[in-house]
C-alpha cells in the first residue's frame, strides 16, 4: 500500500519535472548582455574581459596572503602565460607590484627548493590544476553563452539591429544553441561589415579578444634566447603576440625561462640564476617595509617582472600550461 503511494508520487514528480519550463534568463545577466550588444565588438568577449579585469586586481588586493589561494597557485604552478603577463596591468591597477612579487616569489622558491635537477623541474612544471583565472573565466563563459542564446531566441532583432556581433569562436559556440536563421544573419552581417574593420578588429573577430597584456619587447626585463627563437604557433595568443612591439632598444641579460631551462644541456645554470632572482625578489619585498632605508638596484626593482618572464617565458610556448597543451581559444 505504502509502496503504491510512493510509486504514484514518483510518477507525478517525473511528469511535472518533464513539464517544468526552462529556467527564466537571469534579469541582471540579460541586462548586461543587452548593454554589451549595444556596443561594437563581441559582447561575450567584452563581458569576459571585464570579468578578467576585476578578478586579477581583486586577487592581488585581497588574497595574496590567503593560505588557500597560495596552495591553489602552487597546484596550478601559478597562472597560464596570458594571465601571468596580465599581472603587469593588474598590479598597476592596485598601484603596487608587491602582491605580484609575493605570489611569484612563493612559487619560484617552491621550484628552487623542490627541484635539485632538470628532471625534477620538468616534473614541477606539470600543473596539477588549471590556471585559476582560466577556470573562473571558462565557468563565466558557459553562463554567458547560455544567457546569450536564451536572449537571442527571445529577441533575434538584437543580432540584426545592434552594433555588437559575436566573434567567430563565440559564434561557433552559440550556433548549436540557436535557430539556423540567426546563423545566416550573423554571416550576412560579417560579410557586409568586415571590409570596414581595422586590422585589430579583424583579429578580434577571427580569434577572440586581445590579451590584457603582452610582454613589452622594447623593454625586456630579461631575455630567454629560446623564447626569442621559438617558432610562431597557432591560436589567439600567438596571433595577438604578432602585433606586439618587438624592437629591442638595449641588450637585455640572457636568462632562460624555466620551461626552456629544463631542455638545455648541460642545465645547471638555471639554479644559480633562480637563486639570484629569489634574492632580488626578497630585496624588492623587504623594500616595502616602512623601515627600509637605502636604494634598490635596477635588477631588484624589476625582479617582479623578471619573475613573470622566468616562470612563463616571453612567448606562449614554454610555460607550465603551454608546453604540453598549446593555447587555443
Ligand atoms: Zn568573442
Ligand atoms: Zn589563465
Ligand atoms: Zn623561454
Amino acid at each position: 500500500m505504502v509502496e503504491g503511494v510512493q510509486q504514484r508520487a514518483l510518477e507525478l514528480f517525473r511528469r511535472l519535472a518533464r513539464q517544468a519550463p526552462r529556467p527564466a534568463l537571469d534579469r541582471w545577466l540579460a541586462a548586461r548582455l543587452r548593454e554589451a550588444f549595444a556596443l561594437p565588438g563581441c559582447p561575450l568577449c567584452r563581458l569576459l574581459e571585464e570579468k578578467e579585469r576585476r578578478l586579477l586586481p581583486a586577487l592581488l588586493w585581497e588574497q595574496v596572503n590567503d593560505p588557500a589561494t597560495a596552495a591553489r597557485l602552487v597546484a596550478s604552478r601559478g597562472f597560464c602565460w596570458e594571465h601571468a603577463w596580465a599581472l603587469v596591468p593588474a598590479g598597476a591597477a592596485v598601484h603596487s607590484h608587491l602582491g605580484v612579487a609575493l605570489l611569484l616569489e612563493r612559487l619560484l622558491r617552491d621550484a628552487y627548493r623542490t627541484c635539485p635537477d632538470q628532471a625534477a623541474l620538468d616534473d614541477w612544471l606539470r600543473p596539477r590544476a588549471p590556471c585559476p583565472v582560466c577556470q573562473w573565466l571558462a565557468e563565466a563563459e558557459q553562463t554567458l553563452l547560455q544567457g546569450a542564446a536564451e536572449l537571442l531566441r527571445h529577441d533575434p532583432l538584437l543580432l540584426r539591429t545592434q552594433p555588437g556581433l559575436p566573434c567567430r569562436p563565440h559564434a561557433a559556440a552559440l550556433f548549436p544553441l540557436l535557430p539556423a536563421a540567426l546563423r545566416r544573419t550573423w554571416e550576412a552581417r560579417c560579410t557586409a561589415a568586415c571590409a570596414t574593420w581595422a586590422p585589430d578588429d579583424q583579429l578580434a573577430h577571427a580569434f577572440g579578444r586581445r590579451p590584457w597584456a603582452l610582454p613589452v619587447f622594447s623593454q625586456p626585463p630579461e631575455h630567454c634566447p629560446d623564447c626569442s627563437a621559438a617558432p610562431s604557433g597557432d591560436g589567439r595568443l600567438w596571433q595577438w603576440l604578432g602585433t606586439a612591439e618587438r624592437v629591442v632598444a638595449q641588450p637585455a641579460p640572457a636568462e632562460q625561462c624555466l620551461g626552456h631551462a629544463c631542455q638545455t644541456v648541460p642545465g645547471e645554470r638555471w639554479r644559480s640564476d633562480l637563486r639570484q632572482l629569489l634574492d632580488d625578489l626578497a630585496a624588492f619585498i623587504a623594500a616595502h617595509d616602512y623601515r627600509f632605508r637605502g636604494a634598490l638596484t635596477p635588477a631588484q626593482r624589476t625582479s617582479w617582472l623578471r619573475a613573470i618572464a622566468r616562470l612563463v617565458g616571453t612567448v606562449p610556448a614554454a610555460g607550465a600550461h603551454e608546453r604540453r597543451a598549446p593555447p587555443t581559444v
